[in-house]
């Protein structure tokens, strides 16, 4: 599998999850956002129900007739009720009466039975068929023929008087029941259209999730990307840059077997350049492991204090006889007072060395490098200076990629990797520096190191 599909896998992979993950929550809270609306909903309503039921109950009771056989009366009091067993005319319901204020009045019924059970009188809206003869159960739900669904509430009526005698004088603890009915058809149809937002909604919803997790794939992988790319170039460069002089290696050696033994004299300098080789790619492959590491586990705990003064000090003492090889004036100015930073010593040498060493390469003779020391707001600076060839403006954001030389046969020639400012800027970095450059081409360099001081 090829990095290209192994990346496109990777991230549907990715979209996958994170779609899924969220169809997943997305689907439980519509779900619970359902699942409460119609609790509420029905909750809202069975209130309503009782609360008309209970007023009608208080009003109806004090008015109860006695009477086994209580139809006359009743007829009297509820006058717009149908009697049971009686042609009905349909007319305004006692309920509405008793419901001022709720917006939909022919949605309630009203049924009355006696103590026995049986069907008194009833509205003309009551819904078909219902039984002649109560079900006490409080709470039912019923379905008319028409399909519309009922909530019916069923209440006790206790007469005037609190134990009313009948003619069999038997004693009743109460006087019957009343019922109280409602549609259900509002409810059912809110529970419809919620039903018809979320059925509409929610794919929707997911179908936006996957595009959304799609897309969001696509960012999360883009830095793992183009790391995996800079790897694979660095790998590139890498072989590149150890092929030319293993090659070379190889040649001189064969040169060396194939030497007649009359010529024996040409071997002590042929080898010479083996060695040479050999050392530039011993160095290089050192770079690359120093970078690797670097990069791999920057450990600031095992940094400790380092004197920048005796560092300088040091350095400049070391590279001077290069910079009279190249008749090149080296300065350094140093602070009296010593500046301490936490770090690496040896890696902080190998940074500055590098900055000074490249400073003498890229100027020429007669030129100068001037090396100081300053402290600023807690932060210690370290400049070096030269009056060399000078980077352009496009070239100073390149310059610290790794293999990356402004004039690669010079840069080689002079022994240089391509990795030496790759290197200084990855410890600056672990040390939590900063390492910049200005330059002028053809008028000279700055590199500038900022590190944290610390008292000592
Ligand atoms: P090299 O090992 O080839 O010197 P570096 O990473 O140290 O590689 O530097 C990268 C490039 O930056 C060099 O090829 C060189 O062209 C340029 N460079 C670095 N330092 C200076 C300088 N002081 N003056 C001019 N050019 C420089």
């Amino acid at each position: 599998m090829n990095s290209q599909q192994l990346f496109r896998r990777s991230r549907t992979r990715l979209a996958l999850w994170y779609a899924g993950v969220m169809a997943m929550i997305l689907s439980l809270s519509g779900l619970g956002i359902y699942r409460a609306l119609i609790q509420s909903n029905w909750a809202a309503l069975e209130r309503e129900i009782e609360s008309i039921a209970g007023t009608l109950h208080d009003s109806l009771e004090p008015m109860l007739p006695p009477s086994v056989d209580p139809t006359v009366v009743l007829q009297q009091i509820f006058p717009d009720l149908c009697v049971a067993g009686q042609v009905c005319a349909p007319q305004s319901t006692v309920i509405q009466r008793h419901t001022i204020g709720i917006s939909d009045r022919s949605s309630y019924y009203i049924r009355l039975f006696n103590h026995h059970g049986d069907l008194l009188a009833f509205s003309p809206n009551q819904p078909l068929p219902l039984p002649q003869t109560v079900n006490p159960t409080l709470w039912q739900t019923l379905q008319s023929d028409s399909g519309t669904r009922y909530r019916q509430f069923t209440t006790i009526l206790h007469s005037a008087d609190a134990h009313p005698t009948s003619t069999n004088g038997h004693d009743h603890p109460s006087w019957g029941y009343m019922q109280i009915g409602r549609t259900l058809a509002p409810f059912d149809a809110e529970v419809e259209r919620i039903q018809w937002v979320l059925a509409i909604g929610l794919p929707l919803a997911l179908a936006l999730v996957g595009a959304s997790s799609w897309w969001l794939s696509g960012l999360a992988m883009q830095p793992i990307y183009r790391s995996y790319q800079r790897q694979q170039q660095f790998t590139a460069d890498a072989a590149h840059e150890l092929r030319s002089p293993l090659a070379s290696l190889l040649a001189t050696v064969e040169a060396i077997l194939r030497l007649p033994p009359a010529q024996q004299q040409n071997v002590p300098p042929m080898l010479q350049t083996v060695e040479r080789q050999g050392r530039r790619l011993s160095h290089l492959v050192t770079d690359l492991l120093l970078l690797t590491s670097l990069e791999q586990n920057a450990s600031p705990q095992s940094f400790k204090p380092c004197c920048l003064n005796d560092l300088i000090a040091d350095l400049t003492e070391e590279l001077s006889e290069l910079a009279s090889a190249s008749d090149i004036h080296l300065v350094r100015h140093l602070l009296n007072n010593e500046i301490y930073v936490l770090g690496h010593e040896s890696q902080l040498y190998r940074l500055v060395s590098n900055l000074i060493a490249n400073a003498i390469q890229y100027t020429s003779p007669g030129g100068s490098v001037l090396v100081s020391l300053d402290a600023r707001d807690r932060m210690a600076i370290i400049a070096v200076k030269d009056t060399g060839i000078g980077i352009s403006l496009t070239e100073q954001s390149r310059i610290f990629e790794r293999f990356y030389r402004v004039d690669g046969d010079r840069s080689r020639k002079t022994g240089g990797t391509g990795l030496g400012l790759a290197i200084a800027k990855a410890i600056a970095k672990s040390h939590g520096g900063q390492l910049t450059v200005a330059s002028q081409l053809g008028e000279g360099s700055v590199f500038t190191l900022r590190l944290a001081t610390i008292s000592h």
